[in-house]
């Protein structure tokens, strides 16, 4: 069975065994209150009563209660779906059968029957339907051809408080149903909010590296701006890893990718939590140093540019070393493309002065003056 429940089966079946425990306490007590409040005239036999209405009904569930508690605890990963599921939908069709056989002189009694009709929608699935709505007019068949005319010993006269009584009884039965839709339903929606969650996190990602991409980085690029007043420092690397092309031309375009992956662990390695790294481009990365002037970014980012010289390549590039170029800026004001060309011409600096370095863009001003 491929299943398309609305909810997972093991939890499905530990609130229905959960239901089912409560159902049956409130079955007591009702039995319990009737007991009470009945008023039968002459034929009343208290000891008929009780063992008509209590004992019987008491044990039998508690019997059906058991069943399913223990195949929800030793079948539940030996046995296909489908099995699990018709034994399951069994006991609570007969569980409920026992409320119906035990009151039979109330012809309303057998509506409970149909509870599990509604209950098998949460399997959203037109198959098993079909297979409650045959085992609750079978089970309806066994009452009332073999188990009613056993059970008959007592036909009480119906008064209208007995009626009442058993009105609300069946209602409790149809809230505890919707209680336990009520928490598919949230289960449902509980589900749909992470996975929207999980699509908007992944379209604000770079699907290779797991950063987040050239669009959030204008974003957040553009929120940290906003929120800037002068006192609170951010300052920005921007990297690139040198002669990339020739790495593509020499070991493959797959090598070029693992050469890539290498960059983001470095990166990674080497920024805070408070930090946000981004693939800019196909081998450009971009991350934004909070709380933190150019000094601190220059830090960090020589020790990526050193991280990623020093790394060890293996056999697969012939030992060969690789480099990576960083360019650094600190905020001071401006639009955040304004504010990425400052450290990309930082970069283009350290590109034309021989790569494998970092240059600040404070400097490279002093420089270029
Ligand atoms: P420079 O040192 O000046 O940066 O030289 P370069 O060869 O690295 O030049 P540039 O940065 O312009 O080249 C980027 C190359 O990266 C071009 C493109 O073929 C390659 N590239 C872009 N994205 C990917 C990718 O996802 N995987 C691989 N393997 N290569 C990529
Ligand atoms: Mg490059
Ligand atoms: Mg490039």
């Amino acid at each position: 069975m491929k299943n398309k429940s609305f909810i997972t089966l093991p939890k499905w079946h530990r609130l229905l065994l959960k239901a089912m425990a409560v159902g049956m306490l409130c079955f007591f007590v009702f039995a319990v209150l009737l007991y009470i409040l009945y008023d039968p005239g002459v034929s009343f036999d208290r000891k008929l009563y009780v063992r008509q209405f209590i004992i019987i009904p008491t044990v039998s569930q508690i019997i059906i209660v058991s069943i399913f508690a223990l195949a929800v605890k030793f079948l539940e990963k030996h046995v296909s779906d489908w099995i699990m599921t018709t034994i399951l939908s069994v006991c609570i069709t007969s569980y409920l059968g026992v409320m119906v056989s035990i009151h039979n002189s109330v012809p309303e009694m057998s509506i409970l029957l149909i509870y599990p009709i509604f209950g098998a929608t949460i399997y959203n699935s037109r198959h098993i339907m079909i297979m409650q709505c045959i085992i609750t007019m079978s089970v309806y068949f066994v009452i009332k051809s073999f188990i009613i005319p056993i059970v008959t010993v007592y036909e009480p006269v119906n008064t209208n408080r007995t009626y009442f009584i058993i009105f609300i009884g069946l209602t409790l039965g149809a809230v505890i149903i919707s209680f336990l839709l009520r928490s598919v339903s949230t289960e449902i929606v509980k589900k749909s909010i992470k996975e929207k969650e999980k699509l908007e996190f992944a379209a604000r990602c770079d699907q290779m590296t797991g950063f987040f991409n050239h669009r959030t980085f204008y974003e957040l690029l553009n929120e940290k701006i906003k929120e800037y007043d002068g006192n609170s420092r951010f300052s920005l690397i921007v990297l690139d890893i040198d002669n990339f092309k020739r790495v593509n031309d020499r070991f493959g375009h797959a090598s070029g990718d693992k050469i890539i992956l290498k960059a983001v662990d470095i990166i990674k390695e080497n920024i805070r939590s408070s930090d946000s790294a981004f693939r800019y481009g196909g081998e450009e990365f971009a991350v934004i140093i909070s709380d933190a002037g150019e000094d601190t970014a220059a830090k960090i980012a020589v020790r990526i540019v050193n991280s990623f010289y020093n790394r060890k390549n293996g056999f697969e590039f012939n030992n060969e070393k690789f480099s990576i170029s960083a360019g650094t800026a600190e905020y001071s004001g401006g639009s955040a493309e304004e504010f990425f060309n400052r450290a990309d011409a930082a970069l283009y600096y350290a590109k034309n002065h021989g790569k494998n370095q970092c240059v600040k863009y404070s400097e490279f001003v002093l420089k270029e003056a």
